[in-house]
Formats: structure tokens, C-alpha cells, sequence
């Protein structure tokens, strides 16, 4: 007999759980073997780490950290590393588990991971940032390898943390070991563009669906965006210089908006001098759940999961929402907005510019030849416009979402794999 797996669910809310449960809708459209499908539900592996930190005022401070490889069938296994306070088990194994699918979905030859530490990266100084994450990084050499897991940036980490990452790994090695970590600074094996990816990426999956939906003007296309980091602000840029019209930011310590537009160039020199988006002078201020439910054409969720949900997808006004962050609508969520005609393009097809980047970067470290930027954006474009196709077809035939049709597709391909290798042993 086969019994679901069940995890213990160690908080509140359950990104876990979320993705357990949009795995189960999908798989009433797959002919995949109960077993198989129970295979799927298990992470492979779980890693917790227990490290120390020296302050800088001569104090140790113990932090815990995690990485998940949740499934390696069609190659290693590749995923971000996040630090916040929030991180907990259950969160990096619903991540890990979207990577698997992502990765397969948009067809690279890699497996689903995710790390993460609990941390407020903002109450570190710079040399204690660089010691944990130096220290993290020694402790995760056992289970990390370019061939078998290669760790990339996420909420609360940047190419810094990815040099310092690399740099750790390649001590311990005695060389030089660029492909162990995506997402770095060019001059040390770093992609042209990968910084770029996720939020291009997530504009170009957004035309694609405007133009699905027959909304062709970007002019009158109005944009809110939630979080303003790599992803919010990278997709912002992205949607300016394409012309459309963003009109609310937030991030953690709040947001503004403009129904005539923000000046998005103002609001990035704004940024970068105070790090927040907020007391921007060019608009109005305005909190969080107001950005989400404000009143725009398409809304793009990059900031962390759970943010729609049965308490606010009722008053959402965007008839388009494009996730760029992994796991920001809850299950409830999806079924008012299918009820109410929204269309939702989804994380594991949304922001997966930032993996088929960093793919780009892994290949160009293991064959020490980089390619161009123009290439780079050339590939990227072909592999979105691809991926929103085959799932726009998938969710036409099966009658269904494009979030279930986006996840039939990747089962399906991990599924078939899996059989093809056999069970070992
Ligand atoms: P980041 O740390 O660069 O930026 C996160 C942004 O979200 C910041 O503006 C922060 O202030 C804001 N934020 C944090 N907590 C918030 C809250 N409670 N309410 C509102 N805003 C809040 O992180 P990022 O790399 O841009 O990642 C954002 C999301 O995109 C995450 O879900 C991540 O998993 C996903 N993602 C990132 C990448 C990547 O390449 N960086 C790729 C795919 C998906």
C-alpha cells in the first residue's frame, strides 16, 4: 500500500503543504504509477547545519542552516540559498521541490534544491555576513559538488555572498572551482545577465500572456509590483524600458504609489541612496496588502510565498498576475482567482529566467568560454517563449489552469525519466 508522505509541518503557515497540494491537483491528469507519484512527494535528502559566528564584538552566536535536495533524476540538483528569519525546514523543502519542477518544465538537465539560513542578513556587518557565510558554505561541501548541487542567490543574498561561497568551496579544494555556485560576479566566472534573468524573464513571460490574453498596448498596461529587489526591481526596469506603466512598489518597509506612473529611474536612484522604496517622493505612500489590491492590469507578486490568499484574492483587481516570487499564492487563492477569470502565470514558469541563467553560467564555467549578452538574452527569450507555449497547450487540452498545466508538464518529464532509469537497485 502507498501511503503520502506527510511532513511534519513545523509552522503556521505551510509552503509545504501548498506545494503538496498543487502537486496532488496535477497529478489527476497524469497515467503515473502510485509508487512513482509517492516517489515524488520525498525530498532526497535533508541537510541541517549548527554553526558558529564571531560577532564583532568578540561574541559567538550560533546559527542553523539548511539545504534540500529534493529530487536529482534529471541532473544534479540547483537551487538558491536565502537568508531570513523566516527560513524554516518546511519552507527550503516546498522550494526545493518547485526547482524540481521548474527546472524540468523549462526542459535544463537539472534536479530540484534550495538552501537557506536564519538570519537577518541587515544585522550583520559586512565581515560577519562574509564569516557565515564562509562557514556555512564549509559546512555544506559534504553534499555539494558542480556535478551533483550547485547553490545560487535568493531573498537576502547577492553575488557578493556568491563569491565568498565560491571562494570557501575552492580553498577547501586547492583550485579554482567556478561552477560550484551561479549568480557570481563576471570577473570571477559570473554570467552577463544572470543578475538580469529573473525579472527579464518574468516581463517576457508577462508579454507573452498579455499577448495570449489580446492585450497588445503596453502604454495603457499598468503594473504593481510587490518587493524591490533583484526580481521586483530587474522585472520594473525590464517593464519600463518595454514601455508599460508601473504605477505601486512595495517592499519590506513599505511602498508608493502613482496612478500616472512612477518615474522608475527617480525610484532607482531613490533606492539605491536608501535602500527602500519607501518616502519616495514621486507618489503616494501606500502599504503592502494596498499594492496587492491595488488598482492595475497586472500584478507581480517578488517578495515571498503566501502573500495571496483566501483574505485578499477576492479584492485583487489585476486580470493578470505573473509570480515572480516562488510560492506567493496559496491554493485558496487560485481557486477564487480561476472562479473570478484572473489569469495567473506561475512561479515555476514565471521566474525561471534565473535558473536557465545560471544554466547558461554552469556551462559557460565547465567549458571556460563564455558567450555574449546578446546570446544569453537570444536563449533565454527562445526557452520562455517555448515553455509559456507548451504550457498554454497543455492547460488548453487538459482544461485546467496554467499553474496545473505547467506542473502535469514537469511531472510528466521527471515521471518518464524515472522510469526510463529504473530503480535502483
Ligand atoms: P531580494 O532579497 O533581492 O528582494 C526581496 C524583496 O522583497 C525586497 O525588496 C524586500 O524588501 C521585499 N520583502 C521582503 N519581505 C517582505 C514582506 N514581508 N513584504 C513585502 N516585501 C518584502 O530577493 P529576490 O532574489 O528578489 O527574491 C524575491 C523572490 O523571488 C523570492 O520568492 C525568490 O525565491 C524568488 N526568486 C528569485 C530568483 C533570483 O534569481 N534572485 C529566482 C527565482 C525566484
Amino acid at each position: 500500500m502507498v501511503v503520502a508522505f506527510k511532513p511534519e509541518i513545523d509552522h503556521d503557515s505551510s509552503p509545504y503543504q501548498t506545494a503538496l497540494a498543487q502537486f496532488d491537483r496535477a497529478i489527476r491528469y497524469l497515467k503515473i504509477d502510485d509508487g512513482v507519484a509517492d516517489f515524488l512527494r520525498y525530498p532526497r535528502r535533508e541537510f541541517t547545519v549548527n554553526f558558529p559566528v564571531r560577532r564583532d564584538d568578540g561574541s559567538i552566536e550560533m546559527f542553523t542552516g539548511y539545504r534540500v535536495h529534493h529530487n536529482t533524476v534529471l541532473g544534479p540538483s540547483k537551487g538558491g540559498i536565502r537568508y531570513s528569519l523566516a527560513v524554516t525546514m518546511d519552507e527550503i523543502r516546498a522550494l526545493a521541490m518547485w526547482m524540481t519542477w521548474k527546472c524540468s518544465l523549462v526542459n535544463i538537465p537539472f534536479g530540484g534544491a534550495k538552501g537557506g539560513v536564519v538570519v537577518d542578513p541587515k544585522t550583520l556587518s559586512p565581515r560577519e555576513l562574509e564569516n557565515l557565510t564562509r562557514r556555512y558554505a564549509a559546512e555544506l561541501i559534504p553534499i555539494i559538488d558542480p556535478h551533483t548541487d550547485i547553490p545560487a542567490p535568493d531573498l537576502g543574498t547577492n553575488p557578493q555572498i556568491m563569491a565568498w561561497f565560491m571562494d570557501t568551496y575552492s580553498m577547501n579544494k586547492g583550485y579554482s572551482v567556478p561552477a560550484i555556485v551561479t549568480g557570481k560576479p563576471i570577473n570571477i566566472g559570473g554570467s552577463l545577465g544572470r543578475n538580469q534573468a529573473t525579472g527579464r524573464g518574468v516581463i517576457t513571460v508577462m508579454m507573452e500572456a498579455l499577448r495570449y490574453m489580446g492585450r497588445k498596448d503596453a502604454e495603457s498596461t499598468r503594473l504593481a509590483i510587490q518587493g524591490f529587489g533583484n526580481v521586483g526591481s530587474n522585472a520594473a526596469l525590464a517593464a519600463h524600458e518595454n514601455g508599460f506603466k508601473i504605477v505601486a512598489v512595495s517592499d519590506v518597509y513599505g511602498g508608493v504609489y502613482n496612478a500616472n506612473g512612477l518615474d522608475i529611474e527617480a525610484l532607482m536612484a531613490y533606492v539605491a541612496e536608501t535602500g527602500t522604496v519607501d518616502g519616495f517622493p514621486g507618489g503616494e505612500a501606500c502599504t503592502n496588502d494596498e499594492v496587492l489590491t491595488s488598482d492595475c492590469d497586472v500584478l507581480i507578486p517578488a517578495a515571498l510565498e503566501d502573500q495571496i490568499t483566501a483574505r485578499n484574492a477576492g479584492r485583487i483587481k489585476a486580470e493578470l498576475i505573473v509570480e515572480g516570487a516562488n510560492g506567493p499564492t496559496t491554493p485558496e487563492a487560485d481557486d477564487i482567482l480561476r472562479d473570478r477569470g484572473v489569469l495567473l502565470v506561475p512561479d515555476i514558469l514565471a521566474n525561471a529566467g534565473g535558473v536557465i541563467v545560471s544554466y547558461f553560467e554552469w556551462v559557460q564555467d565547465l567549458q571556460s568560454f563564455f558567450w555574449d549578452e546578446d546570446e544569453i538574452y537570444r536563449q533565454l527569450e527562445r526557452i520562455l517563449t517555448r515553455s509559456f507555449e507548451a504550457t498554454v497547450m497543455t492547460a488548453e487540452k487538459h482544461k485546467t489552469d496554467l499553474r496545473t498545466a505547467a506542473q502535469v508538464l514537469a511531472i510528466q518529464r521527471v515521471a518518464d525519466a524515472l522510469t526510463t532509469r529504473g530503480f535502483y537497485p
